[in-house]
């Protein structure tokens, strides 16, 4: 049978097993819904306060601060105009122009509402410097909004600076924390930011849940209104499976971080070294400063759909950009924010390697891009 080697760990990553086996008592015994007060509720409750503390251990959080959600995107819309909702003054938000929809989307809705929105440009090499963000500090803004890690080119932000420079001018700070939760190390005491949004599917849990942290004091209006569930801050029943799988896959992910991220930047290194071995032409976005594992290609004159589909065929996955706008042909938004020269911009792919992967996945993409760029 052929082998699949699949290379879009950013997209979407396998669900770990050990999540899977603490899940599956949720789904079939204990189905109890946890808001009720007789005994079938008891352990779907302890559940559900196990895994607040648990994800809570994981970033340096209090119990208390962890609200659970359906998601990064529903995480990011809370943060963005919940935080909006709660400031009677008028809202005006500063974020950056490579955000994910998510957040950008969201953005988009406040401003029709008569938000303010101002879009910090990146540099060349996926940063967002302290100097820009100061430079668009002169007017006061009451949320500032920028992601961890980039979803589509994997730089990282020096979001703890990043926060210090917006809360010396009194704003609160959101960072989009999906690509990063689970992969690198955070602690949010240590960067001192207000909310922060995470998703299960990312970091080998269930997709359909995730979580946003509330830093305790934080200005913020529910965005689900219903019932009294996440102490009235976010209405619905509990995905008691769904969160105790995320859980579980975070403190597992958390507790081998390091082993993962050797093992990913040693594949990393293999995969680079075999590309200019073979004499191919390609450059890599998103700077020195990138998550483990995340490359974003760009080869000259090639198309990165064509790449895309043709290493398809070969059993391998890898996505052109984020797998949220991978149905369009024309080149996302965070290639544009970085200015990516369009010749290159349409030859760009995101190769993401996860845990699984191995050296031999590496050697059969290295071998599988280089028929396809030397074969016409
Ligand atoms: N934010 C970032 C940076 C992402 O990469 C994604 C998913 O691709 C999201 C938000 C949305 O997360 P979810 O798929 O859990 O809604």
């Amino acid at each position: 049978m052929k082998r699949f080697i699949y290379a879009d760990n950013a997209a979407t990553t396998p669900l770990d097993p050990s999540a899977f086996e603490a899940m599956k008592p949720y789904l079939l015994q204990e189905y109890g819904n946890a808001s009720q007060p007789y005994s079938l509720a008891r352990q779907p409750k302890k559940a559900l306060r196990e895994a607040r503390e648990s994800i809570a251990r994981c970033i340096g959080a209090a119990p208390e601060e962890i609200f659970f959600t359906s998601g990064g995107t529903e995480s990011d819309n809370w943060a963005i105009k919940g935080s909006a909702f709660s400031n009677a003054n008028g809202s005006s938000i500063l974020t950056s122009a490579f955000e994910h929809h998510a957040v950008l989307h969201a953005c988009r809705a406040m401003e029709r509402m008569g938000a303010s929105v101002r879009y910090l440009s990146p540099s060349a090499d996926g940063q967002i410097s302290p100097d820009a963000l100061r430079a668009q500090l002169s007017a006061p803004i009451h949320l500032a909004s920028i992601m961890f890690a980039n979803n589509e080119i994997g730089s990282i932000q020096p979001i703890q600076e990043l926060c210090e420079i917006v809360h010396e001018h009194g704003a609160v700070f959101h960072t989009d924390a999906v690509q990063a939760v689970g992969h690198i190390p955070i602690d949010v005491e240590r960067l001192g930011v207000d909310l922060l949004s995470a998703s299960a599917h990312k970091f080998n849990g269930p997709k359909g849940v995730g979580f946003l942290f509330v830093r305790r004091g934080t200005p913020l209006s529910p965005y689900l209104d219903g019932g009294a569930q996440e102490r009235g801050m976010r209405a619905g029943t509990e995905n008691v499976a769904g969160i105790v799988g995320m859980a579980r896959a975070l403190s597992a992910n958390v507790s081998e971080m390091a082993d993962h991220r050797r093992h990913l930047r040693n594949l990393e290194r293999q995969l680079l070294e075999g590309l200019r071995a073979g004499g191919i032409a390609f450059s890599r976005n998103g700077g020195t400063c990138t998550l483990p594992g995340l490359l974003s290609l760009s080869f000259p004159n090639a198309d990165g759909e064509a790449l895309l589909h043709r290493l398809d065929l070969m059993g391998i996955a890898v996505s052109t950009g984020s797998a949220c706008n991978s149905q369009r042909t024309e080149i996302s938004h965070v290639l544009k924010a970085i200015k990516l020269e369009e010749s290159l911009a349409r030859g760009t792919i995101r190769i993401s390697l996860g845990r699984e992967n191995t050296e031999a996945d590496v050697t059969a993409i290295v071998q599988g891009l280089s028929k396809i760029l030397t074969s016409p």
